[in-house]
């Protein structure tokens, strides 16, 4: 069957059955529309106001989520499902025709600082990328209690791959939030940082959903283990918070009890570039580390001659992150080291 294409006001996302739609936003300055491609699947024991939301695709330069989730269109049978699934495999459909983070060749706007208020309802805040946020605020939000948001790291950073979750007030939202993060078998799950504005998963956080974040890869390329990694996230969580019947064996460093959870939430974990250079790692991403060890080399190539920068770790603990682009602008938090939970 083709996918319908329709404005938001014509989706069915509450009937028992499957439907295949292009969601259609009104392009900033041409005769036409982006379309972001939606499937929604509904089983008959569905309840009003839950349902599992996975995004490839938020940032469009990061390609391990929407490879996941067009494998699941296809791998998931409507004859399974329980509750709602609603699979997005390309949220932001500008910035993914760009390949870039934000959406450069519309308002280039991150959809990931996105999430603001007034965003796609104030004139100010209307060009695509805020009626995208809009869109999900109004029309998925209501529907679903579980948001699974499927990144990597894009052009700057190579990862240890991790999902990933803020710190949660509530206790019983923050154990399911890092069982269901566990399960993707990566070989971090991290806890970072609540304090930048306008993110997908701190809003469905706040509104008590059971977010999971992810970093699967890097490099705007597709890894063989993040496609794996994200794969079973989804479908773990699906199946165990009731929206898929089915079993699931735990893979990865979830199997193997190599997993680690850190958290990089203090300033400290982030250390930062003094001055524009070349980066060298000498270790790689998932190391354990002292505070202080030299993780790689800032090279000054305008002085040529002059011994490189140490870029050292900022706490205790692994590392999570480092530049991936060698090419590293002053200020880039180049090394992110994480404290080891357990
Ligand atoms: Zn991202």
């Amino acid at each position: 069957m083709p996918r319908i294409i329709t404005r938001p006001d014509g989706l069915d996302l509450d009937s028992p059955g499957r439907r295949d739609y292009w969601v259609a936003l009104e392009h900033d300055s041409l005769w036409g529309d982006h379309l972001i491609p939606l499937t929604v699947m509904v089983g008959k024991k569905c309840k009003p106001g839950e349902g599992l939301v996975t995004f490839g695709s938020n940032h469009g330069n990061e390609y391990e989520g929407p490879v996941v989730i067009k494998h699941l269109l296809k791998e998931i049978d409507l004859k399974d499902v329980v509750g709602r699934i609603i699979l997005v495999p390309v949220l932001n459909a500008s910035a993914f025709k760009s390949g870039t983070r934000s959406s450069v060749r519309d308002d280039d706007v991150n959809l990931n600082r996105a999430f603001v208020d007034g965003a796609g309802t104030t004139t100010s805040l209307n060009g695509i990328t805020h009626r995208i946020a809009r869109f999900v605020r109004e029309y998925i939000w209501p529907r679903v209690h579980i948001v699974i948001d499927l990144h990597s790291g894009g052009p700057n950073y190579r990862f240890a791959q991790c999902s990933s979750f803020h710190p949660i007030d509530d206790p019983e939202q923050s154990k399911v939030i890092e069982d269901t993060a566990r399960w993707f078998g990566t070989p971090l799950v991290i806890t970072y940082q609540n304090v930048t504005p306008g993110l997908l998963p701190s809003e469905a956080e706040r509104l008590g959903k059971i977010t999971v974040g992810t970093e699967l890869g890097w490099g705007e390329a597709v890894d063989i283990d993040g496609v794996k990694y994200g794969r079973q996230g989804v479908l773990a969580a699906a199946i165990h918070l009731g929206q898929l019947k089915g079993r699931i064996k735990p893979i990865g460093h979830h199997a193997a009890k190599t997993q680690h959870r850190v958290e990089m939430v203090d300033r400290a974990c982030f250390t930062v570039a003094p001055f524009t250079g070349h980066y060298e790692p000498l270790i790689p991403c998932g190391a354990k580390v002292k505070k202080g060890d030299v993780v790689g080399l800032l090279h000054d190539f305008e002085r040529v001659d002059d011994a490189p920068h140490p870029a050292r770790a900022g706490v205790t603990g692994i590392v999570i992150a480092q530049a991936y682009r060698s090419t590293v602008p002053q200020g880039t938090h180049y090394v992110v080291t994480g404290k080891v939970v357990w």
